[in-house]
């Protein structure tokens, strides 16, 4: 199973993307997770992006884009993977097709979560991440709506849409419909 979840920060990617790698027994793939690890860590990548996630800026594609061509490579990925938060735009959208097709392999579906970014403010602001400040949040809602959504044309025809409003078991359930599972 290959997945892409689509959908702006505080929608409840992460929770399901996780429950959906067990099922299907696949890497959940977060680049969020990715970098926030290169962070903690002090890696030389984790200081060239760390500005980026503490300001909610999108990090440069390039090292997005290499970053999850190498985890995509790994062995446990072979049979499949859900990603979380990759692609975030029209030109990793590109890239990532570029690294399916090296791999011989295809996408089998988008899902979109959709929510309102007024709940989202509130659900991201009870997280408390380091990067959940209500003026960071509201920018990474702003830089979602202007380069994110241009994918939900890039995909249109592939893509599933799923209302992410509610309990995460609801939402889960509403998810594997849509995936027919
Ligand atoms: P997330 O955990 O998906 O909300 O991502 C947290 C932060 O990591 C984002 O605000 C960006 O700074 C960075 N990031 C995650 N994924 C990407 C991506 N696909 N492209 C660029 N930056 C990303």
């Amino acid at each position: 199973m290959r997945l892409v979840l689509l959908g702006p920060p505080g929608a409840g990617k992460g929770t399901q993307a996780g429950l959906l790698a067990a099922k299907f027994d696949v890497p959940h793939v977060s680049t969020g997770d990715l970098f926030r690890t290169h962070v903690a860590e002090e890696t030389p990548l984790g200081l060239e992006v760390r500005e980026y996630l503490s300001g909610g800026e999108l990090v440069p594609s390039e090292l997005t884009v290499a970053l999850v061509a190498e985890r995509l490579g790994a062995a446990d990925a072979a049979r499949g993977f859900v990603l979380d938060g990759f692609p975030r735009s029209v030109v990793q959208a590109d890239a990532l097709a570029t690294i399916l097709t090296g791999l011989g392999k295809r996408l089998d579906r988008v899902l979109e979560f959709r929510i309102d970014d007024e709940i989202v403010v509130r659900r991201l602001l009870a997280r408390g991440r380091a990067d959940d400040t209500e003026s960071v949040i509201r920018h990474r809602l702003r830089v979602h709506h202007e380069q994110t959504e241009s994918l939900l044309a890039y995909y249109a025809g592939h893509t599933a849409v799923v209302d992410a409003l509610g309990e995460v078991e609801d939402v889960a359930r509403r998810v594997l419909d849509s995936l027919g599972a």
